[in-house]
């Protein structure tokens, strides 16, 4: 049967609740000025709806809390290390698999076996664990994604994540392939929006890498909605099911970092992948100083069982379907309010456009703060700043970096909220739009060395 909705509903039943409520006004502006005016400050359970991000917010299935009575917590060699290592082995196609905390564990150790002094780690983007763990090595970062990931109102190309192989060779060119371990290919780009990467690029990409003799390390922690978006928009793979895109994806690839907490549908883990054997032999040898054995990796036996069927679970094309089309669900009904935003939408967030939405909050009164702060005051809508204030500082001579993306993402956790939630989300944030003029800016009181945002404090500019 054909629905007259314009999406199909939410392809699973509620078995388990979890109760939440809104707080008054009066609560909301306590608990945001406690908090510093910074999201990430505030109280879970001061927060109605909570898009602050898509890490470890997933909800796992029926199947998946039935696997963790099946955990099996010897301290070594437990059979749900072997069935999380097949599964990836089987889905994302690489040889070796090593089990992190989470995913900034594999990063540290990509990074510290791989970069020495005075190289360069290009990538499409940076992240903000990825990029830390490369410059705590010695690694200057290199952005190499395509110039229109950095424009928020082109919508008009599909995979906006892509590397600009012009950048790449350029880069090539200037330093010399052998200060280039490796680059770094994040599918999709998180910071651009969730922008995905088209297969064609991820070929080409490798193919040059390979030329040069460098290596490419996949960032797959949304690699399921990248191969959602081929699936949808790239000529050619319309037939094959996402579990075999994501299969093809790898297959150009030398390995990968994974945060479990994201496309894994668990609240905690990561992985490394890798093809090279000397580097699985040394990965191995620096997860038991900073994670624990091997076949555990800082995860108890029930996480790894939960990520192995999370995997599993996450190529089914229902559910990939259902969460790429809720964040366009969201995107939609703010788009017809005229609410500027990062476009085309992505994968799994939508990210406001702070200059835009705030023309009068210049960067330097730190505007999606302000805006992300505005929200969760207005509404209750707990939501996250990804601007000036994440981009940190050059590590060198200790400017701000000023991105051209400043934005506020309101990112969707993985089975958790309905269309109605959205809707609840979408009305609040248009109306603060028609009211933005009474907003005013923000100024730092506490700023921390590194990754600043998570921990940083502000006070309202008057
Ligand atoms: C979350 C994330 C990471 C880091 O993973 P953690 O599990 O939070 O340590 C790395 N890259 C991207 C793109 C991410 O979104």
């Amino acid at each position: 049967m054909k629905t007259k909705s314009k999406f199909m509903p939410e392809p699973f039943k509620i078995k388990s609740v979890e109760t939440m409520s809104i707080p008054t006004a009066a609560q909301r502006a306590e608990a945001i000025k406690k908090a510093g005016y910074n999201t990430f400050l505030l109280r879970s359970e001061d927060c109605y709806i909570d898009l602050l991000t898509d890490s470890g917010t997933n909800a796992m299935s029926d199947r998946q809390w039935a696997g963790m009575m099946l955990g099996d917590e010897a301290y070594a060699g437990s059979r749900n290390f072997y069935h999380l290592e097949s599964t990836v082995q089987e889905l994302f196609g690489f040889k070796y698999v090593i089990p992190t905390h989470q995913g900034r564990g594999a990063e540290n150790i990509l990074s510290t076996l791989t970069i020495k002094d005075g190289d360069y780690i290009p990538g499409n983007m940076y992240f903000t664990t990825t990029r830390f763990h490369q410059e705590r090595n010695g690694a200057t970062f290199r952005d190499i994604v395509v110039d229109e990931a950095h424009q928020p109102d082109r919508d008009d190309i599909p995979f906006k994540g892509n590397i600009d192989l012009k950048k790449f060779q350029a880069l090539i060119d200037e330093v010399g392939a052998d200060k280039i371990p490796y680059v770094c290919l994040a599918v999709t780009v998180n910071l651009a929006g969730g922008q995905p990467v088209s297969m064609q690029n991820i070929k080409e990409t490798c193919e040059l890498a390979h030329k040069n003799g460098i290596k490419v390390m996949f960032d797959a922690t949304r690699c399921v909605e990248n191969a959602y978006f081929i699936k949808t928009l790239e000529k050619g793979h319309e037939n094959k099911t996402i579990k075999e895109i994501v299969k093809e994806m790898f297959s150009y690839g030398d390995g990968c970092t994974m945060s479990g907490k994201k496309d894994c549908l668990t609240n905690i883990g990561g992985f490394l992948c890798m093809n090279d054997e000397e580097l699985y032999t040394n990965a191995c040898g620096m997860v038991v100083q900073f994670e624990g054995m091997p076949s555990y990796g800082g995860m108890a036996g029930r996480d790894m069982e939960a990520m192995a069927i999370g995997l599993q679970e996450s190529v089914n094309f229902d559910y990939i379907s259902h969460r790429v089309n809720q964040i366009k669900y969201l995107g939609e009904l703010l788009e017809s309010e005229n609410v500027p935003m990062v476009k085309p939408f992505g994968g799994h967030a939508i990210f406001l456009d702070a200059r835009a939405f705030l023309p009068h909050v210049p960067q330097e009164n730190l505007t999606a703060q302000t805006l992300a702060a505005a929200i969760y005051e207005d509404s209750g809508v707990r939501t996250m700043e990804r601007g000036i204030v994440s981009a940190g500082r050059d590590v060198v001579t200790g400017e701000n970096h000023k991105p051209k993306l400043e934005t506020v993402r309101l990112t969707i956790p993985r089975r958790v909220y309905t269309y109605a939630h959205l809707d609840y989300v979408a009305e609040s944030i248009v109306n603060l739009y028609k009211n933005k003029e009474s907003i005013k800016g923000l100024k730092w009181v506490y700023e921390a060395k590194v990754l600043r945002f998570f921990t940083g404090r502000f006070e309202k500019i008057n």
